[in-house]
């Protein structure tokens, strides 16, 4: 028997430190960590203790005998990945931080952002005891990504916020939410209320396509659907025209594939999540019923995940439709296929697409269509509204560094639809007097540390973690990591005497604050707001039933609430 790791693999690596035998890879330490989309457990190693089953947050961990049908392909990418690289690395388990609790005894950081990276940089700090630790974030509610990101389908994943929520009980960690700092409370502010500020905004701006009829009505950036559908209440108004047949996504990262899932999912099914409620309103009511994902490569540089597409090639009542050439093998996908450097995870890409390229279709009422080596050139409209998308055909070039690009051919082709979202990545904005990258979107920073980009100096005691930090990638425990090598740097530059004390006493910031914002709310009112969701969605068989606006969630948050 072993165990086997699943699609809702949040990778923070909580299971590996605590296998005794060292079979979930890449560890923390091995290179290919961070872009890892999955951990693994090795087959052959794993001696079925269930220590990391137990350990994980997201429920993502079973073992093999317990698998469902359409999980045991789980099982063969598990262990596809050892027969490609063979395990060399010892565990994170043998490394133990070596900070002292002491010599952090008055140390004070604010973190910006309450979401995965942001939370993940407070735990470490809170985990020293006796530094203080001040969390913003300019919404009433928090958790960001993991509450306004994560599909509502893949409620495991959101399970990682339990861990969050219990550190809102610590004593040296505060929640401020409903604090925009920039607006509220500025920078210079900040750092002189601490000794260090952390900055994890995220990343929530689209990025643009730049092709004619952009902005045609009916065109909508991927974070504004994810957003509305999740209950996010300053997207919770917008309007989309769900009344044609057919939606085209261009990009096919893991986005793309939520909003193809939402677009095609049963209703009963998301009626037992916490979509917002306007969301499910909506699709009960939408005709689509093709959902076309176009992307700009061939099938082995998909930027989907292979446990995303495993999950949506199993799909009741979806039919999958690729078609046979675009998936088909050219001489530039061969020379990766023999590659013996070639990760596991772009040979599954290539097999599933193929093997689904063969597929019959079942006749089913909805259809996903997985477009490859396709670019979109233009969205025509009439009267304002879209109403086609021209595609052209690519063809891959291998560039000298192993880089594998879309070139354009001159075919192109036309396609009917009425909405179509950009789901092709997202870009951090800036924060007042905090430096930005505007090229990459991020704040620019050397492994955390944010470095004036004129100079290439560090900032005294200001740092960086998560989207803003390295750019929109990962899944959520990428964000432990990230935040793990910011908090280092901080501690070390502390240890240095590298940071400027701060000049007003200890929780003064929250006095300023109460002057300014008189409605941002604390851990414990969120707390009230958590539950009064959480009843709402006990009555219905549902996870919560979300407030989307501004005004229910201060009423909840103040124990008005009496539904
Ligand atoms: P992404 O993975 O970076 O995918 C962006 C897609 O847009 C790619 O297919 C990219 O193609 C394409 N693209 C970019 N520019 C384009 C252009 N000008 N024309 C046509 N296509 C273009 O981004 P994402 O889907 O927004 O996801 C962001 C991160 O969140 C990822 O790390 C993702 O794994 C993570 N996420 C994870 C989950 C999950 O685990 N369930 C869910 C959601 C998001 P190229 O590859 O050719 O550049």
């Amino acid at each position: 028997m072993t165990y086997v790791i699943l699609q809702s693999c949040c990778n923070d690596a909580s299971c590996v430190a605590v296998c005794p035998v060292d079979c979930i890879h890449p560890t923390p330490d091995e290179p290919n960590f961070m872009q890892a989309e999955m951990l693994h457990i090795d087959p052959e190693t794993c001696i079925d203790c269930g220590a990391c089953a137990d350990e994980c947050p997201v429920d993502a961990i079973q073992l093999d005998d317990d698998l469902a049908e359409d999980q045991r392909a789980y099982l063969d990418l598990n262990a596809q990945y050892y027969e490609a690289l063979p395990m060399t690395c010892t565990s994170a388990v043998d490394n133990p931080k070596p900070w002292r609790t002491d010599d952090f005894s008055d140390l004070r950081v604010a973190v910006v952002g309450s979401g995965p990276a942001g939370f993940y940089a407070a735990k470490d700090l809170q985990t020293l005891r006796v530094a203080q630790v001040e969390v913003f974030d300019r919404l009433l509610t928090p958790y960001g990504l993991a509450r306004f990101g994560v599909a509502p389908d893949h409620q495991a994943t959101k399970g990682v916020t339990a861990m969050f929520q219990s550190l809102g009980k610590k004593k040296n960690l505060h929640v401020n939410l409903g604090i925009d700092v920039g607006q509220h409370i500025s920078h210079a502010e900040l750092l002189e209320h601490h000794d260090a500020v952390i900055y994890a905004v995220g990343a929530s701006l689209d990025r643009q396509l730049g092709i004619e009829g952009e902005d045609l009505v009916g065109s909508h950036a991927a974070n504004e659907f994810v957003a509305w559908y999740n209950g996010h209440p300053e997207y919770a108004n917008h309007q989309f025209d769900l009344s044609g047949e057919r939606a085209v996504i261009i990009g096919n990262g893991n986005v793309a594939l939520d909003i193809a899932r939402m677009l095609l999912a049963n209703t009963d099914h998301l009626e037992k999540t916490d979509m917002a409620q306007h969301a499910l309103d909506a699709l009960q009511n939408s005709n689509i019923r093709e959902v076309v994902v176009v992307g700009r490569r061939g099938p082995a540089q998909a930027a989907y995940t292979n446990p995303e597409i495993l999950a949506l090639l199993s799909h009741e009542g979806i039919d999958v439709i690729i078609d046979q050439t675009e998936a088909a093998t050219d001489d530039i996908t061969q020379t990766i296929l023999d590659d013996r450097r070639t990760e596991s995870s772009v040979r599954a890409k290539v097999r599933s697409a193929q093997e689904a390229a063969t597929r019959i279709a079942s006749g089913a009422r909805k259809r996903l269509v997985l477009r490859y080596l396709h670019s979109p050139v233009k969205f025509d409209g009439r009267e304002g509204r879209l109403d086609s998308v021209t595609l052209v055909r690519n063809r891959l070039e291998l560039l000298e560094d192993g880089t594998v690009v879309a070139v354009r051919t001159s075919t192109t082709e036309e396609m009917k639809a009425n909405i179509v979202f950009r789901s092709v990545g997202y870009r951090g904005s800036s924060v007042s007097d905090v430096p930005f990258d505007d090229h990459q979107g991020i704040i620019p920073n050397l492994d955390g540390k944010v470095i004036d980009p004129h100079t290439g100096e560090p900032l005294p005691g200001v740092y960086v973690t998560g989207w803003i930090k390295r750019g929109p990638t990962g899944v959520i425990g990428t964000n432990k990591q990230c935040a793990g090598q910011t908090v280092d740097q901080l501690l070390q530059d502390h240890l240095r005497g590298d940071l400027t004390a701060p000049i007003h006493p200890a929780g003064s910031v929250r006095t300023l604050i109460a002057e300014r914002c008189p409605d941002a709310i604390g851990f414990d009112e969120w707390g009230r707001v958590d539950t009064a969701e959480q009843a709402a969605g006990a009555a219905l068989s549902r996870p919560r039933v979300k407030f989307v606006d501004t005004e229910s969630i201060l009423v909840a948050a103040r124990g008005l609430h009496d539904r």
